[in-house]
C-alpha cells in the first residue's frame, strides 16, 4: 500500500476576511490593528523571523503608531538604543548640524530608537500573533487573482501549495510588491539616478559620547553619503549610498568600494580605523518608486509595496507604520459599513493621497538633501524665523504639517533656489569640504 503525505500546509480558515502580504513593519501593524478591531486577518510572510532587514533609524513619529497598537511598552523594553538626534555631516566634520528632535517644532516628539531590523520585526509580528492575527511564515505568495468578488491568493510553503481567499488585501510586501506587480499597476515616473546602497554592521566605530551618542550621523560627500547607526551598545551599521553608474570600478568588491569611499573622509576613516565587519556586505540598488494609486479592487498597497523614494531621511519604517494603520483603519470601516462602488473609490483616493501628502513633505527634502545648494542651506541653519525648528519637525516624521510649518517649508525652498544665483550662506567645496568660502 502506498503511503500518503500529509499536508504540512493545512490553513486553519481558508476565507479571511483580509489577508496581508508580508510580515515587516506595514504587515504587522496592519494585522495587529485589524485583529485589535475584531477583525479575521492572515499574515502570509516569506521568510522564518528573526530575518535580516535593512532600515534600522526609526523616526519619532512612528511612536504614536507602535503606541496604538499596544507594543511601545515591548518596544521600550527590548534595550534598544534610544535615538533623540540626528547629525549631519560633511567627510571632515568641518560642519555639522545635530538636529535635536526635543527642540522641534510639535511636543512629544522627543526620541525614538535605533533598532536592529530582526529583533525589531520579529517583536512587531509576534505582537500581531498576540493581538489574535493568524501568522503564516514560510509562506510565500506565488499567485494572486479576483474572482467572483473574491481574492485568491497561493502560497508556497515548504514545497506545497496552499490556496486562501479573502474579502481584501493588504500588500505589504515590501519592495517585492507582490500584488502590485500582479495587478499591473501603474508607477509614477520619478526624476532620481539609479543609486545603491552598500553596507555592513561592525564593531568598534567610534561614537559620541553622552545623548548624542544614540544620534544617526549622515554624512555627505561629493558623489555619495554615509549612514552609521548605532544598533546595539557595541555594533553600528555603516552604510554608503551612491550613483550606481558612477561609483564602483571594474571589477571591484562590494568590500573594496565601501573602503574606498571610506577613506574618502578624513572623519570616518578615524571612527573606523578599527572597526570590524562582523556580517556580509550587502548591496541595495534601484530602490526608488512610486506606484501612481495605492488602492483599487479591494486592495490596498502599504509600506514599500506602495512607494519607497530614499533612505536618507530614515522616513521609509515610519511610513510603513503609518500606512499599515490606515490601511487597516479604511479596511476595517468598508468591512463594518459596507460601501458602495463609489464609496470605495473614494476610500482609494483618500488612502492614497494621506500617504502620498506625507512621503511628498519628506521628498521636498531628500531633494533638496541631493542638491549641492539647496545641502548648503540644510547644513547652514539660522535661527531665523524658527526655520529649524520646522524642518526639525518634518525629519521627525510631522509629515502632516501645520501651516505655520508648510509657510517654512516654502521659505526654505525660496532660499535654497536663491543660493543657486546668489551666496546666502557658506559655499561648501564639495571635493574638498574643508575648503568653505566665507559669507557674504
Ligand atoms: C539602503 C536602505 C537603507 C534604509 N535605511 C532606513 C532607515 O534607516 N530607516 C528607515 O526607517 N527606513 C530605512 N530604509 C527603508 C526601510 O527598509 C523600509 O522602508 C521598510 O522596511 C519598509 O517596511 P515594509 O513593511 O513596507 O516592508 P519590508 O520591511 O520590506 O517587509 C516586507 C516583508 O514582505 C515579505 N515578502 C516579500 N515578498 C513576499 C511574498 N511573495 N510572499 C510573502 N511575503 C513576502 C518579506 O519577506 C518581508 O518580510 C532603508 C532602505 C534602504 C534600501
Amino acid at each position: 500500500m502506498t503511503s500518503l503525505a500529509l499536508p504540512v500546509f493545512t490553513p486553519v480558515y481558508p476565507h479571511h476576511k483580509v489577508v496581508i502580504i508580508g510580515g515587516g513593519p506595514a504587515g504587522s501593524v496592519a494585522a495587529s490593528r485589524l485583529a485589535q478591531k475584531g477583525i479575521d486577518a492572515l499574515v502570509l510572510e516569506r521568510e522564518k523571523f528573526p530575518r535580516f532587514h535593512i532600515g534600522e533609524s526609526l523616526l519619532p513619529n512612528g511612536n504614536h503608531v507602535l503606541k496604538t497598537i499596544g507594543v511601545w511598552d515591548k518596544i521600550t523594553s527590548a534595550g534598544f538604543i534610544e535615538k533623540r538626534g540626528a547629525q549631519f555631516t560633511l567627510a571632515d566634520r568641518s560642519r555639522t548640524v545635530r538636529n535635536v528632535f526635543a527642540q522641534g517644532w510639535i511636543p512629544g516628539l522627543d526620541m525614538t530608537y535605533q533598532v536592529e531590523r530582526a529583533r525589531f520585526d520579529d517583536i512587531l509580528l509576534r505582537h500581531a500573533q498576540q493581538s489574535g492575527a493568524q501568522v503564516q511564515e514560510e509562506s510565500r505568495v506565488t499567485r494572486v487573482s479576483r474572482t467572483s468578488g473574491h481574492w485568491r491568493i497561493e502560497a508556497e510553503h515548504q514545497g506545497q501549495t496552499a490556496t486562501f481567499t479573502a474579502d481584501w488585501v493588504i500588500d505589504a510586501s515590501g519592495r517585492h510588491c507582490v500584488m502590485g506587480r500582479a495587478m499591473k499597476m501603474e508607477k509614477s515616473p520619478l526624476p532620481y539616478p539609479g543609486r545603491m546602497a552598500v553596507f555592513n554592521h561592525f564593531e568598534h566605530v567610534v561614537r559620541d559620547r553622552g545623548e548624542a551618542a544614540g544620534d544617526i550621523i549622515v554624512m555627505r560627500l561629493s558623489d555619495a553619503w554615509f549612514w552609521a547607526i548605532p544598533i546595539s551598545p557595541t555594533v553600528t551599521s555603516v552604510g554608503v549610498v551612491l550613483q550606481k553608474n558612477s561609483g564602483r570600478h571594474t571589477g571591484e568588491s562590494w568590500e573594496s568600494l565601501f573602503w574606498r569611499k571610506v577613506n574618502e573622509s578624513p572623519f570616518l576613516s578615524n571612527a573606523m580605523a578599527h572597526a570590524t565587519a562582523v556580517g556580509e556586505y550587502r548591496i541595495e540598488s534601484d530602490y526608488s518608486f512610486s506606484h501612481t494609486d495605492f488602492g483599487r479592487d479591494r486592495c490596498l498597497l502599504a509600506g514599500d509595496a506602495a512607494s519607497f523614494i530614499d533612505p536618507v531621511f530614515s522616513s521609509g519604517v515610519y511610513l510603513a507604520l503609518e500606512s499599515g494603520l490606515l490601511a487597516a483603519d479604511e479596511i476595517a470601516d468598508a468591512l463594518t459599513s459596507p460601501k458602495s462602488a463609489r464609496a470605495e473609490a473614494k476610500l482609494y483616493a483618500r488612502y492614497t493621497n494621506a500617504m502620498k501628502n506625507r512621503i511628498g513633505y519628506m521628498r521636498q527634502l531628500i531633494d533638496a538633501y541631493y542638491d549641492d545648494e539647496a545641502c548648503e542651506v540644510f547644513m547652514s541653519p539660522r535661527p531665523t524665523l524658527r526655520l529649524p525648528q520646522a524642518i526639525n519637525s518634518i525629519l521627525a516624521g510631522g509629515l502632516t504639517p501645520s501651516f505655520a510649518v508648510r509657510w517654512r517649508l516654502w521659505l526654505f525652498k525660496q532660499i535654497c533656489a536663491l543660493q543657486k544665483r546668489r551666496v546666502l550662506v557658506p559655499k561648501i567645496n564639495w571635493q574638498s569640504p574643508s575648503e568653505s568660502t566665507p559669507e557674504k
